[in-house]
């Protein structure tokens, strides 16, 4: 195994360093919690990115989600490049803007509106404060693990990024804003309920990852959701179901698809990012229409964007979503059940402690011998054998997260010769972790 030529990138991280933070425009692009050089990418077709060195890799990141299709989908770039030629962004309404909020909305039952923001972050922000605005209420509570954007509120023991640097919190985010957050370990129905005894009518939402998969992929123990639904209803609170890793790739209504109505029924907000924008900024938050109906301009809770509902990104998801068929969902199983399968049956011959998690098509290879519940569990893995696993996969061409703390996600384009390339580079990857 040969370690590829990096040069271009190095240089390039040089460059970006003395202009933009760590040289990166979000933090997990660093590989700090892996170490060595982040590879800039050049292209990307498929399953396949090149980076400006010319290496090439099979893509497991996938943009962190949206990449369902693969990457520079034919019938996708058409659209966007159609879109293109008629404006880049109205500040007016347009007619994409509403063929994809009746696309969401069509696919996801108990959602009966949605509006349009930019990023997920954007999304659970404008959530959080339809909730408070809807009950009069200030406390939230979130999980520990769950990641939910850089929104001050709910950075609170997050995962993803803030996980793969071991912050417990963010600074700058003033006490004040944190206060009113309760964050509880997740899959635990009794720390739930006692938060609930004592803070219930103070409580405007529960907001929870569908199925998580900012600590690793974590999902809901059975009757966890069930609970969430009970103890919110029971206090005249809101449930915030945050699907914008899992909207439209669990299935094709996401998470909810997959799980249904629990317990006294559904949730009453859903936040949708990364696949509904088909690797452009879109996102969405919607749900009961007597809620949504508080938003302006028909009601006082305030939330705006310039570029939301952008014509250009409202093409991508559109084209995106209407192309994730059901045919789609079965080709991304398949890819994910022969690389995670291959993944562990390498793994046990030698010996090493793991284990696989699943929701949907997203999984996670944990270093643990035990399956992970909650975000203790997740911090309680091997991250120094995952940093090793993840060179020995890079240096043979196959693009891993770059942290423990992530799904892996494929696309429907990951065909027998991306997964084969994958397997074939297991043995090496192996090796280098015993
Ligand atoms: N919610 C979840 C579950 C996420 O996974 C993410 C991003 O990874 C966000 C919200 C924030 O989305 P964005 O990065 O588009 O702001």
């Amino acid at each position: 195994m040969s370690t590829p030529q990096t040069s271009v990138s190095a240089a390039l991280l040089d460059r970006a360093r003395r202009v933009t933070p760590g040289g990166v425009n979000s933090p997990v692009r660093a590989f700090r919690a892996v170490g060595g050089t982040p590879r800039f990418i050049a292209s990307a077709k498929g399953p396949w990115l090149t980076d400006v060195d010319g290496n090439e890799y099979v893509d497991l990141i996938c943009s962190w989600g949206p990449m369902i299709l693969g990457h520079s989908h034919p019938e996708v770039e058409r659209a966007v490049r159609e879109a293109a030629t008629k404006g880049f962004s109205f500040g007016t309404p347009s007619e994409n803007e509403v063929a994809l909020a009746e696309e969401i909305v069509s696919r996801v039952d108990p959602v009966e509106q949605v509006r349009l923001v930019s990023s997920g972050t954007e999304a659970t922000m404008s959530a959080l404060r339809l909730a408070r605005g809807f009950t009069g209420r200030t406390k939230v509570v979130k999980f520990a693990g769950c990641y939910h954007g850089h929104v001050d509120a709910l950075l609170a023991q997050a995962g993803s990024g803030v996980a793969t640097f071991a912050l417990p919190d963010s600074a700058g985010v003033p006490e004040s804003n944190a206060h009113d957050t309760i964050v509880l370990p997740y899959n635990d129905i009794a720390a739930l309920e006692a938060a609930f005894a004592e803070y219930g009518d103070e409580i405007a939402c529960v907001i929870t990852e569908a199925s998580p998969g900012n600590m690793g992929v974590v999902p809901p123990a059975p009757g966890f959701t069930a609970a969430l639904r009970n103890v919110t209803r029971a206090h005249g609170a809101l449930l915030i179901s945050d699907e914008v890793m899992t909207g439209f790739r669990c299935s094709p209504s996401g998470w909810f698809g997959l799980e249904g109505p629990q317990g006294d029924g559904v949730p009453d907000l859903f936040t949708f990012g990364k696949v509904m924008g088909g690797g452009f900024p879109a996102a969405a938050f919607g749900g009961r229409a007597d809620i949504m109906s508080r938003l302006a301009p028909d009601g006082p809770v305030y939330q705006a964007g310039t570029l939301s509902g952008n014509p250009v990104a409202t093409a991508a998801g559109l084209t995106t979503l209407r192309l994730c068929t059901p045919d789609i969902y079965g080709r991304l199983d398949v890819a994910a059940r022969a690389i995670a399968g291959a993944t562990s049956e390498a793994l046990d011959k030698a010996g090493v402690p793991h284990v696989v998690q699943w929701a949907g098509s997203m999984f996670s290879v944990f270093f643990r011998e035990e399956p992970v519940a909650n975000y203790d569990d997740a911090k309680a893995q091997d991250t120094a054998a995952f940093g090793r696993f993840f060179h020995a996969m890079l240096d043979q061409g196959v693009h891993l997260p770059p942290s423990a703390y992530e799904a892996w996600f494929v696309s429907a384009s990951h065909d027998d010769d991306a997964v084969n390339k994958v397997i074939d580079a297991l043995p090496a990857a192996v090796a280098a972790i015993t």
